[in-house]
């Protein structure tokens, strides 16, 4: 897998978790989420996202702006964040996942799954 895409994925992790951690809903279960660790996972966050090449580092936010999400996986040939079934001849090429890719409908950066 091409390595930016692996480290968007990594970022989308880390953006998940930090959205979690600093919900109301997730403090309202009882969850005590300690400054440090939010702290860390911004450091994280800073430290992938700085070897990220910048034009898709912005397309990435901008992404996560719209969506909720900048980067979203290919499951059964179906785009999970727009659910458009992409083509046979798209989902069966054999050099998925070398370089990044965007959905023809939604636009989001995809990988295959
Ligand atoms: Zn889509």
């Amino acid at each position: 897998m091409d390595e930016v895409i692996e480290k968007l994925i990594a970022l989308s992790d880390i953006d998940a978790m930090l959205k979690d951690a600093e919900s109301d809903e997730y403090r309202n279960l009882g969850f005590q989420t300690k400054q440090e660790c939010i702290d860390k996972l911004k450091k994280m966050r800073d430290e992938i996202a700085s070897s990220i090449p910048r034009q898709v580092l912005k397309r990435y936010e901008k992404l996560k702006k719209k969506y909720g999400r900048g980067i979203a996986p290919v499951v059964n040939s179906v785009c999970t964040n727009c659910f458009m079934q992409f083509p046979t001849e798209v989902a069966s090429k054999t050099d998925k996942n070398q370089k990044i890719e965007f959905c023809p409908n939604c636009g989001i950066i995809i990988y295959w799954t």
